[in-house]
């Protein structure tokens, strides 16, 4: 039995619409195709807030997607919270996106929090990882990161550098406490669930666009969303493929190739043009 065809799109940012401050090829032209179409954007970086992202993209030159609908791995942890730990007291280690959206659903409480929640960017340093410990130790404090990544791909003076991501971040407070932390971000499903409820969809209608196999393409086909792998960012273009991981339905070089790979496919899952 053939499936319907997909009637929204999941996109990951970093990697598919731009690296840093660079927009990728193709990004503008997706981002226009996508007006009046259901779509969400889902990504793990939990750095930067929704109006944050919508007005780099602006800064780069390219349309401005709609803040409502980028769903961060910072946003799904703290609707995650609000859901399991009412009362929630937090103490956040991590860049600013990460407060912005807990600050909406807890109170910050270093002395007596009961979950210390992990992000990436700047904030991990001895007096933060000491804080955190003892509230799990001592407290019973929760400890949650936004996601999985333990490196992610950034700029550094105009070069492309490997940055420790939220994995990594969340390491020490596994060692010294000897808690597994509970990871929110893609390859788990509930930042894809928490976009799949914002549409209204089922996981079958709907198409996901990312470039990394292990978290992108994992998490998606794990809950029967289609996929699409880009290889703008993390995974190059020749790269053999992962043994072990499922293939995407699509392996585009770029989004330009991809666009016109499901404008064949699916007509009309893009506005025409
Ligand atoms: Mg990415």
């Amino acid at each position: 039995m053939t499936r319907p065809p997909p009637q929204a799109l999941l996109i990951d940012l970093d990697g598919v619409l731009f690296q840093g401050d660079r927009p990728l090829p193709g990004a503008a032209r997706l981002l226009g195709r996508l007006a009046g179409r259901p779509h969400c954007f889902v990504t793990n970086n939990p750095i930067r807030t929704p109006e944050q992202i919508a007005a780099a993209c602006v800064a780069m030159g390219l349309p401005r997607p709609d803040p409502r609908y980028i769903l961060t791995s910072a946003l799904a942890t703290a609707r995650w919270l609000s859901r399991e730990r009412p009362g929630l007291r937090y103490f956040a280690v991590g860049a600013g996106g990460l407060e912005a959206a807990l600050s909406a659903v807890g109170s910050r409480d270093e002395r007596d929090a009961n979950a210390v929640v992990v992000g990436e960017g700047v904030g991990l340093d001895f007096a933060t990882l000491t804080t955190g410990i003892n509230l799990i130790l001592g407290r019973g404090a929760r400890l949650i990161a936004t996601n999985p990544d333990t490196t992610v791909d950034g700029m550094r003076d105009g070069q492309r550098v490997v940055l420790p991501g939220c994995g990594a971040l969340v390491a020490p407070f596994t060692a010294a406490t000897g808690v597994t932390p509970t990871f929110i971000g893609k390859p788990e499903p509930l930042l894809y669930e928490m976009a799949l409820a914002q549409l209204g969809l089922p996981a079958a209608a709907c198409l996901m666009i990312g470039d990394r196999p292990d978290t992108d393409i994992v998490g998606a086909v794990r809950l029967g969303i289609r996929t699409a792998l880009v290889r703008t960012g993390r995974f190059p273009p020749g790269r053999d493929w992962v043994a072990g991981l499922p293939r995407p339905d699509f392996d585009a070089p770029d989004l330009d190739r991809l666009i016109e790979a499901l404008d064949r496919a699916f007509p009309g899952l893009l506005t025409p043009l």
